[in-house]
C-alpha cells in the first residue's frame, strides 16, 4: 500500500522508535545497563538470493530479517513485500514488535523483515518463487520455537502457506508436521485461524471504543477517515460501519474519495478487487487532490497504510480528535508533538493495532494443540486482550501523566525490565 506525501523534515522510522523509547525511558527511570540492551537488535540477517522469472531471466532480490529481542520469547512479527524495505525500516518495525508483543502480554519478543520489491510488478508464479526462494535463504534462522514471520503490508495468507510449505518441506517427514506454526496468519485450510484476517481491523475498532467508552459515548453516528485500503483499513471501516459509524473519506495507493453520505466498505473492496486492487475512479464517491486528504473534517481518522505518513508537514491539517493508528509507524516524532499539543489523542500502533499479532498467538497455540477455534471465540480473546492493556495503558498515561504512547512504552518496557532483572544477563 503506497501513499502519495509529501517529504517533510522527517527521519527514518528508526530514528522515529528510538525517539520514542528515549522519552519513556527517560520517564521511567530505566536502568542504564537494560537500556543498552534494547535499542540495539540481537540479529539482522541480510541475503541476497536469486529468482527465476517467467520469462527465463534470472533476478536478485534482497531479503531482511531483523531479531530484536527474544528475552520475553521467540521473535514474531511480519513480513511486507516493499521497495521502502530495508534495514533500518526492518529494525523499526522489529523494534515495535517488540514493545507491542511485551505490552499485550503475549511469550514472544519482535521481529520483522521481507523483500524490497513491488509485488505488482511480478506474477503469481513468480511471487512464489522469490517466496520460497526467500524461505529457505532465511533457513533455519526462522522457525516455529525461534522466529515466527506473518504476514504485514503486500504479504497474505498465500504467501504464508508458500512459507510454511517450504519451511516444512525441506525438514525430514518426521518432523514436517511440527514445523508447520513457523508462520502465523495462513489459509484456514492450512492451520490457519478462523478471525485471523479480520484480527487487526477489529483490534483498532476495540482500541476505538475503549477510548469512546471513556468518555461515554460510542462510535455509532462518528464520522471517520482511512488510509490505505489493504487488510487493515477494509476491516476496520467494516466493523466500525456495522457499529454505525460514517465512512466519509477513503485514501489508497491510487485515488483520495470522499462521500458525506457515507461509504460502504464492502462495495469499495469488490471494486477493489475488480480494478487491479485499488480504488481509482471509484464511482459513488468524489475524488479529491491525495494532499487535502489529512483535511477532510471527522471524529476519527485511521491510518493503515505505510510508515511516516503524518509529517511535519501535514499534520497541522488534521481536524480529527482521535487518530487510531492502524499501520505501524504512521505518524512522525516531529508531528506527533503538535498533534499532542493540538489536543488530538492517538491511540498508539503498538497498541492500536496489536490485534494482529494477537491473533498470530492465538493460531500459533492452536497449531502447537492440534486444535480448530471458532471465530467467535477468537474475536471475544483479542477484545479482552487488548481492553487488559488499553486499561493499563490509561493508568499508566495517568499516573506520569504522559501521552498514551509513552504510557505504552513504560508498560511494555517494565515487562522486559523485570524479566531481564531476574534472570541477569549471561555468564
Ligand atoms: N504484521 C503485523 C504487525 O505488525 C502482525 C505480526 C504478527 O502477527 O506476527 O503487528
Amino acid at each position: 500500500m503506497e501513499t502519495i506525501v509529501k517529504k517533510g523534515k522527517e527521519r527514518g522510522m528508526y530514528e522515529n522508535v528510538l525517539e520514542q523509547f528515549e522519552k519513556a525511558a527517560d520517564l521511567m527511570d530505566l536502568d542504564p545497563g537494560i537500556r543498552k540492551i534494547l535499542v540495539n537488535t540481537n540479529n539482522e540477517i541480510v541475503v541476497h538470493f536469486p529468482v527465476k522469472m517467467d520469462d527465463g531471466s534470472i533476478e536478485v532480490f534482497t531479503g531482511y530479517r531483523v531479531q530484536h529481542n527474544n528475552a520475553l520469547g521467540p521473535y514474531k512479527g511480519g513480513l511486507r513485500y516493499h521497495p521502502t524495505v530495508d534495514i533500518d525500516a526492518a529494525r523499526a518495525l522489529a523494534i515495535w514488535m517488540t514493545w507491542k508483543t511485551s505490552l499485550v502480554g503475549l511469550p514472544y519478543g519482535g521481529g520483522k523483515g521481507g523483500i524490497q520489491l513491488d509485488p505488482q510488478k511480478y506474477s503469481e508464479s513468480e511471487l512464489e518463487r522469490i517466496t520460497r526462494r526467500f524461505t529457505y535463504a532465511l533457513g533455519d534462522n526462522i522457525g516455529p520455537d525461534l522466529d515466527i514471520p506473518a504476514p504485514d503490508v503486500n504479504t497474505n495468507p498465500q504467501i504464508m502457506a508458500w512459507i510454511a510449505d517450504t519451511f516444512a518441506g525441506i525438514k525430514s517427514p518426521s518432523v514436517r508436521q511440527k514445523n508447520l506454526h513457523v508462520v502465523t496468519g495462513k489459509p484456514v485450510g492450512s492451520g490457519g485461524l478462523s478471525g485471523r484476517d479480520r484480527a487487526t481491523g477489529f483490534g483498532v475498532v476495540v482500541s476505538i471504543e475503549n477510548w469512546l467508552k471513556l468518555k461515554n459515548e460510542s462510535v455509532s453516528g462518528k464520522t471517520f477517515t482511512v488510509q490505505g485500503f489493504g487488510n487493515v483499513g477494509y476491516w476496520a471501516s467494516k466493523f466500525l460501519v456495522d457499529k454505525g459509524a460514517i465512512l466519509i473519506g477513503v485514501q489508497d495507493a491510487s485515488t483520495t474519495i470522499v462521500s458525506m453520505d457515507g461509504m460502504d466498505p464492502e462495495e469499495l473492496l469488490s471494486y477493489s478487487q475488480s480494478n487491479n486492487r485499488n480504488l481509482k475512479n471509484y464511482p459513488a464517491a468524489a475524488t479529491i487532490l491525495d494532499e487535502d486528504f489529512f483535511s477532510i473534517e471527522s471524529d476519527i481518522m485511521i491510518p493503515a497504510a505505510l510508515g511516516n505518513q503524518i509529517t511535519s508537514i501535514n499534520h497541522g491539517m488534521i481536524k480529527a480528535k482521535l487518530i487510531a493508528e492502524g499501520a505501524n509507524g504512521p505518524i512522525s516524532t516531529i508531528a506527533e508533538k503538535h498533534l499532542l499539543e493540538n489536543g488530538i489523542t492517538i491511540i498508539p500502533d503498538i497498541l492500536c493495532n496489536a490485534g494482529g499479532v494477537t491473533g498470530s498467538y492465538l493460531e500459533w497455540l492452536q497449531n502447537k494443540r492440534s486444535e480448530n477455534w471458532k471465530m467467535e471465540e477468537v474475536l471475544e480473546r483479542i477484545e479482552d486482550k487488548l481492553s487488559e492493556a488499553f486499561r493499563n495503558v490509561y493508568k499508566l498515561a495517568q499516573a506520569y501523566d504522559t501521552d498514551f504512547r509513552t504510557a505504552a512504552y513504560i508498560a511494555a518496557i517494565q515487562r522486559l525490565e523485570i524479566t531481564y532483572k531476574e534472570r541477569g544477563v549471561f555468564p
